[in-house]
C-alpha cells in the first residue's frame, strides 16, 4: 500500500510483562533511526501513572466503536477477550511514514498480521522472555493485575508464542542492555 513512502513501519509484539516498555523507552533514546511511537487507542482503564494521549488514547467504548465504524483504524481488536479493545489509528501512521519517520507500533499478534496485509515490508519484531516461568515471575513482580487477569494474560502469551515465526526478528529480553542493543542494531538505517 504505502511501501514506497520514505518512512518505515516497525511492529513490536511480545507478552505483557516481557519488559517491552522498559526496553522501548531506551531504544527510543538510542536508536539512530528517526523513531516515533504510534499511540494506540484503547477502551481499557488507565493504570496509575498512565496519561491520555501519551501512553494511549483512552476512549469510551462508544467512541472507539464510532471510530471503528468510520474506518479510522488501520487495525483493531479485542485483546483479552473481556471487552477491552485496542487499535492503531491510521492518523498515527500514514502522515508520519510520509514524513520519513520510522513509526513504531506496539501491538499484539493479531494486529501484526492485519498490519502486514497493508504494509508487507513492515519490520516485525517479537520481544520475549526466555520462558513462560520467567514471564509469570515478572508479571507477579509488577503486581498490576488481579490473579484472574494475570492468568488470562499468561494464556494469551502462550497463544502468541505460537505465532512467533511470523515475525522477522525475535529478541530475547532477559538482559535489558542486550535487548536494547539488539533492537538498536535492527533499527539502524542502511547507510
Ligand atoms: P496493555 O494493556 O498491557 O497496555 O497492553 C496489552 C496488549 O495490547 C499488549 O500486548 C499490546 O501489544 C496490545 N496492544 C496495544 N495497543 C494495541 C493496538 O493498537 N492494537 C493491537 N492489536 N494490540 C495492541
Amino acid at each position: 500500500m504505502i511501501s514506497n513512502s520514505p518512512g518505515k513501519l516497525v511492529v513490536i509484539s511480545g507478552p505483557s510483562g516481557a519488559g517491552k516498555t522498559t526496553v522501548l523507552r531506551e531504544v527510543f533514546q538510542r536508536a539512530s533511526a528517526p523513531l516515533v511511537a504510534s499511540i494506540s487507542a484503547t477502551t481499557r482503564q488507565p493504570r496509575p501513572g498512565e496519561q491520555n494521549g501519551l501512553d494511549y488514547h483512552f476512549l469510551a467504548p462508544e467512541e472507539f466503536a464510532r471510530r471503528r465504524d468510520s474506518g479510522a483504524f488501520l487495525e483493531c481488536c479485542e485483546v483479552y477477550g473481556r471487552g477491552d479493545w485496542y487499535g492503531t489509528l491510521k492518523g498515527e501512521v500514514a502522515p508520519r511514514l510520509a514524513a520519513g519517520k520510522w513509526v513504531v507500533l506496539e501491538i499484539d499478534v493479531h494486529g501484526t498480521l492485519a498490519v502486514l496485509e497493508h504494509y508487507p515490508d513492515a519490520v516485525t519484531i517479537f520481544l520475549r522472555p526466555s520462558s513462560m516461568a520467567e514471564l509469570e515471575r515478572r508479571l507477579r513482580e509488577r503486581g498490576t493485575e488481579t490473579e484472574d487477569a494475570l492468568r488470562r494474560r499468561l494464556a494469551v502469551a502462550a497463544e502468541e508464542l505460537k505465532s512467533i515465526e511470523r515475525y522477522r526478528y525475535q529478541v530475547i529480553n532477559d538482559d535489558v542492555e542486550l535487548a536494547v542493543a539488539e533492537l538498536c542494531r535492527i533499527l539502524t538505517p542502511d547507510s
